[in-house]
């Protein structure tokens, strides 16, 4: 709330603070535990992302498609509500944590329309209450004047182990 109160010209109602940085730096366990500590509301970009590769896997499209999974992500229902997540009303919060959602959140979100569709959604979402908004691009592209930016980083070591223990794969295979 201090912070919140400090930043000229952005009342509390839609103070972002962005957490950038590359897959796993912590990004998740910072943003939770500031949001909480602040009140504010945490957005998981990554969980957007994932739930549309959800969404193209269950719908048994080419995820090179570019148009095809572009429409979906447009079209796709996804609420995010804490560690939530909903995907066409479907709490789909452990399924896009499984492994081969994670391989292709990676090979949806290179699709130039997913991205626009996902920057559109995050920047309606932060404009209308005080978050603490997490991902690769948030500070970069999706809120570019958010008054507190934090760019997380952490050792290649500790964040193959982190990743290695958020998808249950052998260490030696994350890369
Ligand atoms: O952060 P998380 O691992 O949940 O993100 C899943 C995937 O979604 C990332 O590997 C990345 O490909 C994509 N992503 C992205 N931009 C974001 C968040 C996630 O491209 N802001």
């Amino acid at each position: 709330t201090l912070i919140a109160a400090s930043a000229p010209g952005y009342p509390a109602a839609r103070m972002v603070i962005a957490i950038d940085g590359p897959a796993g730096a912590g990004k998740s366990t910072v943003a939770r535990g500031v949001a909480d500590a602040l009140g504010f509301t945490y957005l998981d970009s990554g969980a957007m992302y994932r739930c549309v590769a959800l969404a193209a896997l269950r719908a048994g499209v080419d995820l090179a498609d570019a148009d095809t999974v572009g429409r979906i992500a447009d079209r796709v229902e996804i609420e995010l509500d804490g560690g939530t997540a909903l995907l066409e009303g479907e709490d789909v919060s452990e399924t896009i944590r499984a492994p081969e959602v994670d391989a292709a959140a990676s090979r949806v979100s290179v699709h130039p329309a997913v991205r626009e569709a996902m920057v559109a959604r995050q920047r309606a979402l932060i404009e209308r209450d005080g978050y603490v908004a997490e991902g690769r691009d948030i500070g970069t592209v999706v809120s570019t004047d958010a008054p507190l930016k934090i760019f997380l980083t952490a050792s290649p070591e500790e964040r193959a182990r982190r990743r290695a223990a958020q998808t249950g794969e052998p260490l030696a295979d994350v890369t």
